[in-house]
């Protein structure tokens, strides 16, 4: 078996059948994971138990006992998710020691399904960011061109899985967090419906908005890695109670009779030309595949970065706040602790203990939460979100799915736009609706563009219909020019 091409079900179905055993697909990865990450600096700290715990699951096998549908599957998780025994930093030097006592709830699901985790994934930090260039651990490289950024903030992940360090890889996306870095790095990133997948144990950004899910390889991987990790956790109250249905045992690329919708505002003069000739022969393959394209319109979605940038901001300034330094965390060194006044001890704390990024955010989001500015921004950015949603069921009225650009461009090269907030913000200008709305969407890989870096195309479903999404993704998946092909770090 090729292990750089086989899908999960592959891998799981060997390993069951003592074709070949959990222990040898982990070590194949392992091995390949230590010899490439140099280059692209994705793997932040390998799991030293990760041998052991794939030769439990053969001992199951040859017992005869159930093993999961991921049976020996090698998976790298994102900093973000608390991890047993394993460090999770956030990439922040506020985390950088500490070792969680448990499994956040999709990390416990992926071990109970038979999942292997091999170690942790490189991020921006506090999944603040857009280009991993804000990481305690260092920049990560894309695996296409190691000279241009990932994406971020999972762009651990989405750079490990296009080099295949690993066979799948868990994100997190509060802004476009999952499907940006897929889009750059050529690989599949969903971002689920909210309240599909806990947030139990997963590090804390902006709740409203924080999801979790699968980057892989391909969109079949995708439908059944989801389906493990969601559904209702007794430990995240805002997970939903709705039955997780078997979506890639029902995954169908056929689309005829189905409504594409073409977001009118994803289309303006700023996409790049090698983008927007993506989305035109995605929309053509559609066509020719028997769906049906419309216009529609969420006009809001013109001010759907500062709305986001406020309520990401706000949320984050509030759930930052336990970093001090008593309850958890990094605590700055005092040469006389008990003669230092509170504020200086939390000054010089939280001072050292976040990054730039982080304290922009957290001064930003204090702002608009404090008295007097509260209604002017926090209130009024919460009032167009709910209009957003409103647009967005207005649109799903006239089509099943909606179809856009990732971005407006092909991954950027590192340190172009690291000192300009602004333009790093905007990269986030076609994901963040769908957090702001809590929709399901993913991004597909589709084509090359004319300096051979990936293209995604995103898709965007209505409340819980992951179903139709990972369908339409599959026929562009099918369709893809990229299929098959590798980065240069391979
Ligand atoms: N780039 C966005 C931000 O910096 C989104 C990040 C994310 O989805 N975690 O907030």
């Amino acid at each position: 078996m090729d292990l750089l091409k086989a899908s999960f079900s592959d891998i799981a179905e060997a390993v069951t059948s003592k074709a070949i055993s959990a222990k040898e697909v982990s070590s194949f990865f392992l091995k390949r994971a230590q010899s490439l990450n140099p280059r692209i600096n994705a793997i932040t700290s390998f799991n030293d138990h990760a041998l052991a715990e794939a030769e439990k699951i053969d001992e199951k096998i040859a017992k005869k006992e159930s093993v999961g549908p991921l049976a020996g599957v090698p998976f790298g998780i994102k900093e973000m998710f608390c991890t047993k025994g394993l460090k999770t930093t956030a990439a922040s030097k506020m985390l950088a020691n500490f070792v969680p006592p448990y499994d956040a709830t999709a990390v416990e699901r992926l071990k109970n399904a038979g999942a292997i985790v091999l170690g942790k994934l490189n991020q921006d930090e506090f999944a603040m960011g857009s280009s991993n260039e804000n990481s305690l651990h260092g920049v990560v490289r894309n695996p296409w061109d190691v000279t241009c950024v990932p994406g971020g903030s999972s762009g651990g992940s989405a750079a490990a899985q296009a080099s295949r360090l690993m066979a799948g890889t868990l994100g997190t996306d509060t802004g476009g967090s999952i499907r940006q870095p897929a889009h750059f790095c050529g690989v599949v990133g969903v971002k689920p419906t909210y309240g599909r997948v806990s947030r139990f144990g997963i590090i804390a950004y902006a709740s409203s908005l924080d999801q979790a899910g699968p980057i892989v390889s391909s969109v079949k991987d995708a439908a059944l890695s989801l389906e493990v990790i969601s559904g209702f956790d007794k430990n995240d109250g805002t997970t939903s109670q709705k039955a997780v249905p078997a979506w890639s045992k029902q995954l169908n690329e056929n689309v005829k009779g189905l409504k594409v919708g073409l977001l009118k505002q994803c289309m303006s003069g700023a996409l790049n030309a090698d983008v927007q000739k993506a989305v035109d022969n995605s929309l053509d393959i559609l066509k020719k595949s028997g769906a049906e394209i419309v216009e529609v319109s969420v006009p809001l979605i013109e001010y759907a970065v500062p709305v986001y940038y406020l309520i990401a901001a706000s949320e984050a300034s509030s759930n930052l706040a336990r970093y001090d330094g008593v309850k958890y965390g990094y605590r700055a060194e005092f040469k006389n602790l008990s003669a230092i006044p509170l504020e200086d001890f939390y000054g010089e704390t939280r001072g050292q203990g976040f990054g730039a990024e982080v304290k922009r955010r957290i001064m930003l989001g204090t702002y608009c939460l404090s008295s007097g500015y509260y209604d002017a921004y926090y209130t009024k950015a919460g009032q167009v979100r709910r209009l957003m949603v409103q647009q967005y069921q207005e649109a799903f009225k006239s089509c099943d799915v909606i179809l856009s650009p990732v971005t407006t461009s092909t991954a950027f090269k590192i340190g172009e736009r690291i000192s300009d907030p602004l333009a790093m913000y905007l990269n986030d200008i076609f994901t963040t609706s769908t957090n702001l709305a809590g929709l399901p969407g993913m991004s597909v890989p589709f084509s090359l563009s004319a300096e051979g870096l990936p293209i995604g195309i995103q898709l965007t479903a209505n409340h819980f219909d992951e179903q139709r999404m990972l369908n339409v993704g599959l026929a562009l998946e099918n369709a893809s020019s990229v299929r098959g092909k590798n980065p240069n770090v391979f």
